[in-house]
């Protein structure tokens, strides 16, 4: 079995509060949100970081499904931001890859 939490989120071992789901990306509600709508999108397939990913489609996707829900849940219009952090100083905490989505709220910038 996976050590990985995402992993097991798409193996159904681990309970998700899932928005949306096909064959290639799953996407659920961040359990520690630091805005009112901040919601994660993964690829189903382990994939650690930013620098391990060569395919352009899948990474396409992965930011087209932000983009849907975003405007599925009603906030497109107001704005909102689309983050992946990568490795130790990008703030990764999770090894595999995950677009953040943050909304419902004015952000700062840049993010400290
Ligand atoms: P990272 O820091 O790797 O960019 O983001 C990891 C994100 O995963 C964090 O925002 C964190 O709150 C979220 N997260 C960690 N554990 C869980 C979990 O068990 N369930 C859900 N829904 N989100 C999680
Ligand atoms: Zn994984």
């Amino acid at each position: 079995m996976t050590d990985c939490l995402f992993c097991k989120m798409v193996n159904g071992d681990t309970p998700v509060n899932k928005i949306y789901e096909d064959e290639d990306v799953l996407a659920f509600h961040d359990i520690n949100p630091q805005a009112p709508h901040h919601f994660l999108v993964i690829p189903k397939a382990h994939i650690k970081t930013l620098n391990d990913i060569d395919d352009a489609k899948l990474l396409g996707k992965l930011t087209l499904t932000v983009s849907n829900i975003a405007q599925d849940l009603g906030f497109a219009d107001e704005g909102y931001r689309v983050v992946m952090n990568c490795n130790e100083q990008g703030g990764q905490t999770v090894y595999h890859i995950h677009l953040h989505c943050l909304g419902g709220r004015a952000l700062t910038w840049p993010p400290g």
